[in-house]
């Protein structure tokens, strides 16, 4: 998320104004079955944490070519999944590629365009879906000093700017990619699953006053640091794990 729960509102409302002059979206029907993954970031945080409405989870992970994830981290990503979620049918990462968009650095509203292009699930039945799209660039307001890893734009979406991760990945000193990937979708994914205070209502007060959205713990994986470049130096090679207050966040609104 990008620091406050207003902003992920606005960026939902940009949504709808691109989605109406898409002229892909003009089928009722099609546009009926989507709408469940077309809602503002953390209103799904139950649906995926628990098996009370959806038993199996299938993230549908898109890469621009050249840009895939590495393995190393698909798996952790999915191991960090079923550490946290009850999803008794399984849960399932398709992945595959598509050609650049050429359109880089990107707005949200470019990535939200992107997904309406290139995202073929959605919730079914008792499957949920996920989108996450792997993006040959970065964010367009990244500055000098503080550049934006990924970002969790609406209920079942997000972005990695795996360009800026590769990126930093290069610099002296700095964790290995696979790390800075791993750490990079576990964190925009806890945002999915309404943390911090975003869908899933804090059970104690560790919500970060001067970064909504994140936990205030010092090295807790929800730390607002580790959505931007600065807070993955340091880190070696060990990805940062939720604390004990986030976990029993999730585990008060079904999460395992
Ligand atoms: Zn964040
Ligand atoms: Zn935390």
């Amino acid at each position: 998320m990008q620091i406050t729960k207003f902003l992920a509102y606005l960026l939902f409302s940009s949504f709808i104004l691109i989605s109406c002059s898409d002229d892909d979206d003009n089928n009722p029907l099609s546009n009926a079955l989507q709408a469940d993954n077309q809602r503002p970031l953390g209103s799904s945080a139950n649906a995926l944490l628990s098996s009370n409405t959806f038993t199996s989870l299938t993230i549908e992970m898109v890469s621009v070519q050249g840009f895939e994830p590495t393995t190393t981290a698909v798996n952790a990503f999915k191991q960090f999944l079923e550490e946290r979620l009850f999803k008794p049918d399984g849960i399932t990462i398709n992945q595959r590629s598509v050609p650049s968009s050429n359109t880089a650095p990107f707005s949200i509203e470019e990535i939200s365009e992107i997904e309406n292009n290139t995202r073929s699930l959605f919730n079914v039945g008792d499957e949920i879906t996920v989108y996450v799209y792997f993006a040959d660039g970065s964010r367009e307001d990244d500055t000098n000093v503080q550049v934006t890893l990924g970002t969790a734009y609406r209920n079942t979406s997000m972005v990695i700017y795996e360009g800026t991760l590769r990126q930093l990945s290069t610099r002296p000193n700095s964790p290995l990619l696979s790390t800075i990937e791993t750490a990079t979708l576990n964190h925009e994914f806890s945002h999915l699953l309404g943390l911090v205070n975003i869908g899933t209502p804090l059970q104690s007060d560790h919500e970060d006053q001067d970064a909504n959205g994140h936990c205030n713990v010092q090295s807790c994986l929800m730390e607002a640091a580790i959505e931007f470049g600065s807070g993955m130096m340091g880190l070696g090679d060990m990805v940062p794990e939720l604390d004990a207050q986030c976990i029993a966040d999730l585990q008060a609104n079904g999460g395992r």
